[in-house]
């Protein structure tokens, strides 16, 4: 079969929620082509902004990083990777990957190890709190001090956004989350153009919250990713609210495919109608141990929280502690 785009070259993709099937290169161009209006759409950035794009080393960062080389100058783009540790799950194969693409167009990247900033590795922390019959999930543990190192070295290295790879199902997965639980403050908040509430945050946007997961999966492979068959031992912790959320949407997907992409569109003007209430909230307090933001009414950050609540009660975050890489592997 042709693509139905080119009608030149021969389709390799059913694209679900168009119905075309597509050929490499117009697939590809279609998933540029979203990401670029989307980011315009939203004013996510312009040409003098400083990206750094906050990697996994998995498709998606992969991917993002892939779009992003296309669509910005280099110079002007960074990557930073955090290394939890955590054992029987070694992510430097994947880092690999990222930094391969990234120094190919002359993009840094900087990897900082969480044992290097707070001092303990994840798997440190996860058995401190085992010991201690802390009821958190490494998860939680792992997107606290991940976000609030990205955010600092970002900030240190005066890069003006972080861009992470989200994708479509993860930002649908959060609007049912916050529709259950009716939290209005923290929907408008997965608007690109959001309220950004401390000057000690560097604004965060995802380029590709219109792409599908599995739209993703497939543009890594027409790009060349080969996919890591191990997963992280700490996955069975996730939310599991969020799993059966997942699990549903892809059901009504499948069933009714490019509903997934109406909704969020749907969201989108809803949210925009509210926006304008949040955006003159005021700033966020500081953390009284850290300096850093924290949620309104709270004296400590979750970061700090946490490490609390695992007996370390003097952290010291060592953000300076990053190192820039060239190679892991060799
Ligand atoms: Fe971190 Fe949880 Fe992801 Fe593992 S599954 S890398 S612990 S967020
Ligand atoms: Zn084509
Ligand atoms: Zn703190």
């Amino acid at each position: 079969m042709k693509c139905v785009v080119c009608g030149l070259r021969d389709a390799v993709v059913m694209q679900r929620h168009t119905g075309r099937a597509l050929c490499r290169e117009c697939f590809i161009d279609d998933v540029v082509s979203r990401v670029k209006r989307e980011i315009e759409k939203f004013s996510m950035f312009s040409g003098s902004d400083r990206l750094m794009i906050a990697a996994s080393g998995g498709k998606d960062s992969y991917v993002l990083l892939d779009i992003i080389l296309k669509l910005h100058d280099p110079s002007k783009i960074g990557v930073v990777t955090i290394i939890e540790g955590i054992e029987g799950y070694n992510r430097l194969e994947d880092i690999e990957k990222v930094r391969k693409l990234a120094n190919a167009s002359g993009v840094d990247v900087v990897v900082l190890s969480l044992k290097d900033y707070v001092g303990y590795s994840l798997t440190e922390l996860v058995n401190l709190g085992f010991n201690k019959n802390v009821k958190v999930s490494p998860c939680t543990f792992c997107g606290v001090l991940r976000r609030k190192a990205i955010n600092e070295v970002a900030r240190d290295l005066g890069f003006t956004r972080v861009l992470t790879a989200h994708n479509l199902d993860d930002e649908v997965q959060t609007i049912i989350m916050n529709l259950l639980r009716g939290d209005l403050f923290r929907l408008v908040q997965i608007l690109p153009n959001g309220p950004i509430l401390s000057k000690l945050f560097v604004r965060k946007v995802k380029p590709l919250r219109k792409v599908y997961e599995e739209e993703v999966a497939i543009y890594a492979h027409l790009i060349g990713y080969e996919f890591q068959t191990t997963d992280c031992p700490y996955l069975r912790y996730f939310p599991s609210l969020r799993a059966k959320i997942r699990e549903y949407l892809y059901k009504i997907e499948k069933e009714k495919p490019g509903v997934l992409l109406d909704l969020i569109e749907r969201m989108d003007a809803v949210l925009t109608k509210y926006l304008s209430q949040y955006l003159n909230y005021p700033e966020l307090p500081r953390c009284t141990k850290c300096g850093e933001p924290t949620a309104y009414g709270r004296n400590l950050c979750m970061a700090c929280e946490l490490l609390n609540m695992v007996g370390i009660n003097s952290p010291s975050y060592r953000r300076s502690n990053y190192v820039k890489i060239y190679s892991i592997l060799s």
